[in-house]
């Protein structure tokens, strides 16, 4: 098969990036809050650009002028990460989340089953707490939290 007839999602190069945000949740954490900071990844990771600072001097040695060059933020990597961050997304199902192409297969109905729910205590206190305040004046401006007994 030739490469190019089969384009990857978003214009990535990087399948095995998807693999890895699909497959490794801490890699996928990891990416998003690089995302959501709006900083490449290595950055969250401790790197800092290099700076280069060359000075040019006169005849008589006094200081012209100096240039100061910073190494760009975001790497081939970074960048590949974010494609593949894109490309992660477009392949979500929009109605649980999960991969799309699973949930959603042609193959697929009938092909899952919800088990028991968990119930959670919490929110059934704060929910049979709210009920008796529901006929309060404005009750959407109470102000709730839950305590352990
Ligand atoms: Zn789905």
């Amino acid at each position: 098969m030739q490469r190019g007839l089969h384009p990857e999602p978003h214009g990535c190069r990087s399948p095995f990036l998807i693999r890895r945000l699909a497959s490794e949740p801490a890699t996928l954490v990891r990416i998003e809050t690089a995302e959501r900071l709006g900083i490449a990844p290595r950055r969250l990771d401790g790197w800092e650009p290099a700076e280069t600072t060359t000075y040019e001097h006169d005849g008589d040695g006094r200081l012209v002028r100096s240039v100061t060059v910073r190494e760009p933020e975001w790497s081939e990597q970074d960048r590949a990460w974010m494609a593949a961050l894109a490309a992660h997304r477009s392949g979500r199902c929009p109605s649980c989340g999960g991969d799309a192409a699973v949930c959603c297969a042609p193959d697929g109905d009938g092909a899952f089953v919800v088990p028991p729910p968990t119930r959670c205590h919490v929110t059934t206190a704060l929910a049979v707490a709210q009920a008796q305040y529901q006929d309060s004046p404005q009750p959407q401006a109470l102000l709730w939290h839950v305590e352990r007994r």
